[in-house]
């Protein structure tokens, strides 16, 4: 058994992957480098930027407002992660009642502004 123990573990160390310093062998295994495979973190476009959202900052919260219904879009059409949804909700609401946004419709003058994602496309699709 003895024998058998150490004849193991010679085999282990002698067998050709096993390399004792990488310095002198360059087709060494690398193991202190990143993961090739490693896929990108997916991020809503707020956390990406680094972007709060705020009740006074109305510019962007009319962005998440139907222009028609002055609605709050859904995050399956936003595509935001659940706290910023969940931010960007409570703060229209509260500019809404701090008289910075309206109900109904998006303000005329944020109109024209360039739009973060398509309504008619939705990220994740409605089953209806
Ligand atoms: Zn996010």
């Amino acid at each position: 058994m003895n024998v058998f123990r150490r004849l193991s573990s010679h085999i282990l160390k002698n067998r050709p992957g096993f390399v004792r310093s990488s310095s002198t062998n360059v087709d060494a295994p690398d193991f202190e480098m990143e993961n090739p495979y490693e896929k990108e973190k997916v991020q809503c476009i707020l956390c990406k930027h680094k972007i709060e959202p705020d009740y006074k900052n109305v510019r962007l919260l009319s962005q998440f407002q139907s222009p028609y219904t002055g609605r709050i879009y859904g995050r399956h059409i936003t595509g935001l992660c659940k706290r910023q949804q969940h931010k960007v909700e409570k703060e229209i609401v509260k500019a809404q009642f701090a008289g910075l946004m309206a109900y109904y419709l998006k303000e005329p003058v944020f109109l024209q502004d360039p739009e973060l994602f398509d309504v008619e496309k939705p990220i994740r699709p409605h089953r209806f």
